[in-house]
């Protein structure tokens, strides 16, 4: 018989619980408890919860409210959903005293410090005795190896996206503002099969192109100005994540200059990567062949970033030496150097990449520009 795969991820999420010595663990990430559970719904905000999972390792309760109830109870079926009322507290308090869960995990990265402090007010006044252990990347550690089917939902997610980019890209010309570039991508999007988008898209041009998180606004394009688009479209509840750099009209030495280095210090990066590399000298790869050119101040964020269920997740390709980790087999993550000069505007270029155990299968078909 096959296994679901939400057993399959309890089973060794269990085994870290073990591990750590906790007797449950409290889930509050979204992406935590979709890729547990299979329920899909988003936290809209940081204070307003769709729901919270506990695992221990008999149980499987999934706590939500009434608004959330059936939508939980047809998509989390290896769960128990139980539905509270006036806060998490009032369920969990019982509960606790129940299954003798004195050892209490909770995803201290998902929980609010007001939170916190209220849920150990309330369990202790209602006569839980109960350690709470703030537990970091548990399930995000699991989460950073994919299986066939997570990959095959970021294909379609990135197939779909570079068409759009390559569509948005042959329509560029003056006059357009970034607002409505960025509105045609998400249009495109949406009428493609994603279902919704991993990101806003970023429609950066002229100066606003060394920005390299801009919020696309009225800014009109002009001719010669550097262009860059990073868009990703949500498939199945996958990200794709795409960057692309153009421009108004032919380009001048300096967007060739800058594009053909951040293009060299990618393909370099695409080389050398291999599974059990640390993810500081996989930054390196790429930081080395930009820093030998003298732009080494200029391309100030990290190589890359996981992909997954979300947009930015486990592994960071970063240049940090103490928070380095080694890369997996079978993580997926992005390939994004980029060179941002304040006076005259940036170029980035993005691709997603799998890792094999000896090599990186660069997933991202779109070609370059051309010059
Ligand atoms: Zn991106
Ligand atoms: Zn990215």
């Amino acid at each position: 018989m096959m296994t679901s795969p939400w057993l399959m991820r309890l089973t060794q999420l269990r085994e870290l619980l073990g591990e750590k010595e906790v007797d449950a663990l409290i889930v509050a990430g979204p992406e935590n408890r979709r890729f547990l559970s299979g329920f899909s719904a988003k936290d809209e905000l940081l204070t307003e919860s769709s729901g919270y999972l506990l695992i221990s390792q008999g149980a499987a309760l999934l706590f939500t409210d009434f608004r959330y109830q059936q939508w939980a109870a047809q998509e989390a079926q290896d769960f128990d959903v139980r539905v509270y009322q006036g806060g998490l507290a009032t369920l969990l308090t019982p509960l606790l005293k129940d299954l003798g869960l004195r050892r209490l995990g909770f995803e201290s990265a998902y929980f609010t410090y007001r939170q916190y402090e209220r849920l150990v007010k309330d369990t202790a006044a209602a006569g839980a005795e109960v350690d709470w252990l703030p537990q970091e990347g548990l399930v995000e550690g699991l989460r950073e190896v994919k299986t066939t089917e997570e990959v095959a939902a970021m294909r379609r997610a990135l197939q779909l996206t570079e068409a759009v980019c390559q569509e948005v890209a042959a329509s560029l010309r003056p006059g357009l503002t970034e607002g409505q570039v960025a509105w045609d991508i998400e249009r495109r999007l949406r009428e493609g099969e994603a279902e919704g988008l991993a990101f806003s898209p970023i429609v950066a041009s002229g100066k606003n192109s060394a920005r390299p998180h801009h919020q696309p606004g009225d800014t009109v394009l002009q001719p010669g100005d550097p262009v860059i688009l990073d868009l990703g479209a949500r498939v199945a509840g996958y990200c794709a994540d795409l960057t692309r750099t153009f421009t108004v009209g032919p380009p001048d030495d300096r967007f060739r200059e800058i594009y053909g280095l951040v293009k060299e210090a990618q393909s370099r990066a695409e080389k050398g990567l291999k599974a059990g590399m640390m993810s500081d000298a996989a930054d390196a790869l790429a930081r080395e062949v930009i820093a030998a050119r003298g732009y080494g101040e200029a391309f100030g964020h990290s190589l890359g970033h996981g992909v997954g269920l979300a947009v930015h997740e486990a592994p960071s390709l970063s240049p940090y030496k103490d928070r380095a980790s080694p890369l997996k087999a079978g993580s997926v993550f992005t390939v994004e150097p980029g060179i941002y000069l304040p006076d005259w505007g940036g170029v980035r270029l993005e691709n997603m990449a799998l890792l094999h155990q000896d090599r990186a299968e660069v997933l991202t078909s779109l070609g370059y520009l051309e010059f």
